[in-house]
């Protein structure tokens, strides 16, 4: 088996052009190539779209909330429809709060700060970390790894249904996950959710930018995701949902922006009386750059429709695992099986091969740009590969060798602009 097998499987067309589409590498073997991004479930490249919007915009570059000058208001006024850009994006209800934040990390950690002190969690361990770990301060559930969608609803129902059900409960869960591509059923679970009194939490890094999310539809009572992962630079995300648990609690950061009034206090301390608003939770100078590239990617996408982007990737997705599925030493990893439907992530292994050799030649030979690791999904990639969790080290630590069973895995990832 080689690399090239596997390499021509890739297919490069792009319906949302990209930054960076037409950038060449050098190749070991000699010569240059164009450079195939096929990492976009880690980051992917931002729109072009986005990058002339963020251009426009940066002459008239201005301190949001704070300023009298034109620029400080137009810049809050930029700020403000950002954040009601991406609330129709995500077809938030009225009532819903949308806080910007740097990542889907940084929003669940914001949630996690939130519940309240009595609340517990519920959480599958396939979870991506960013979803799996912040719940420190919570009691915790972890539920095992579901082999189908309708499992996971059932494993769902029952720990809830053994739950005290006077405390408050939040359930946490991927809407595709970053190893698999899989959809969860996250309509089936929300409903489970509420039919026991719990809350839900959809991460939705890797399903934005596949599919439209409505947090209405789906009914869920909080949504993240990360600009990023949506075709816009780094550094700034998402938290949309009911206000309430977020009001509750202390702010995120406490600084300006995030309170209303500080005095003096009669025994030398100081009083202060934060916002109810999003401002609450969004104290210090707001990532303004951010909040618009995240408006002006959801806008793109909204206006190429994601009918064409969905049926553009599944036809993607349908030659990739072609591809792969013509090379007999290649196994491609799945919790839910075959039939499932799924977004342009594929993880697999190579029978033979070092998965880290593997992406490593992918690169170096053919410009493909590729991931190999545990995806920052652990317990996932572990039972996914049936590996044992006492002899296998850290993301991107050194694995099997050639002939050995695979410790960790290899994952292309596609998108809108591929
Ligand atoms: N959730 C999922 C499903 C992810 O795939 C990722 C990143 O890969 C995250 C959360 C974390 O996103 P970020 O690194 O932007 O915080």
């Amino acid at each position: 088996m080689s690399v090239s097998t596997v390499a021509s499987a890739q297919s490069v067309c792009a319906p949302l052009p990209v930054l960076g589409g037409d950038v060449t590498v050098p190749l070991v073997t000699g010569g240059e190539v164009t450079y195939a991004a096929l990492d976009y479930a880690a980051s992917a490249p931002a729109l072009q779209r986005v990058w002339d919007d963020v251009a426009a915009y940066a002459p008239y570059y201005g301190s949001v909330h704070r300023g009298a000058g034109y620029l400080s208001q137009l810049s809050t006024d930029l700020f403000e429809n950002a954040r009601r850009t991406v609330a129709e994006f995500l077809d938030c209800r009225p009532d819903d709060q949308l806080i910007f934040t740097r990542s889907t990390t940084d929003s669940l950690n914001l949630l996690a700060a939130a519940v309240p002190a009595d609340c517990q969690v519920f959480v599958f361990e396939t979870e991506h970390h960013a979803s799996l770990l912040p719940w420190k301060d919570a009691r915790v559930t972890y539920l095992n790894a579901p082999r189908t969608p309708r499992q996971a609803v059932e494993t769902l129902e029952r720990a809830l249904a053994d739950r005290d059900p006077r405390g408050p409960a939040l359930v946490c869960v991927t809407g595709a996950s970053n190893v698999t591509g899989e959809l969860w059923p996250v309509r089936e679970l929300a409903a489970a959710a509420h039919a026991h009194g719990a809350r839900i939490v959809l991460d939705a890094a890797q399903l934005a930018p596949h599919h439209p999310v409505s947090v209405r539809d789906l009914d869920v009572d909080w949504v993240a995701f990360s600009g990023h992962k949506l075709y816009a630079p780094f550094g700034s995300g998402v938290l949309a949902g009911r206000a309430d648990w977020l009001q509750a609690a202390d702010p995120y950061l406490a600084g300006g922006g995030a309170s209303r009034k500080v005095t003096r206090r009669e025994d030398g301390g100081v009083a202060v009386e934060w916002h109810e608003s999003a401002a609450r939770h969004e104290a210090g100078s707001p990532n303004v750059i951010g909040a618009y590239s995240i408006a002006s990617a959801c806008k793109a996408l909204t206006e190429a429709g994601f009918d064409t982007l969905v049926a553009r990737e599944q036809h993607l997705i349908g030659k990739v695992r072609a591809g792969l599925a013509g090379v007999p030493e290649v196994r491609v990893l799945s919790l839910f099986g075959d039939d499932t439907p799924r977004v342009g992530v594929i993880s697999f292994v190579v029978d033979g091969w070092n998965s880290s050799h593997f992406a490593a030649a992918l690169s170096a030979e053919y410009g493909i740009g590729v991931r190999d690791g545990l995806f920052c999904a652990h317990p996932l990639v572990r039972t996914l590969l049936g590996s044992d969790p006492q002899t296998q080290g850290e993301c991107g630590a050194p694995e099997a060798a050639p002939g050995e069973k695979s410790l960790n895995a290899i994952r292309v990832s596609f998108g809108a602009g591929t």
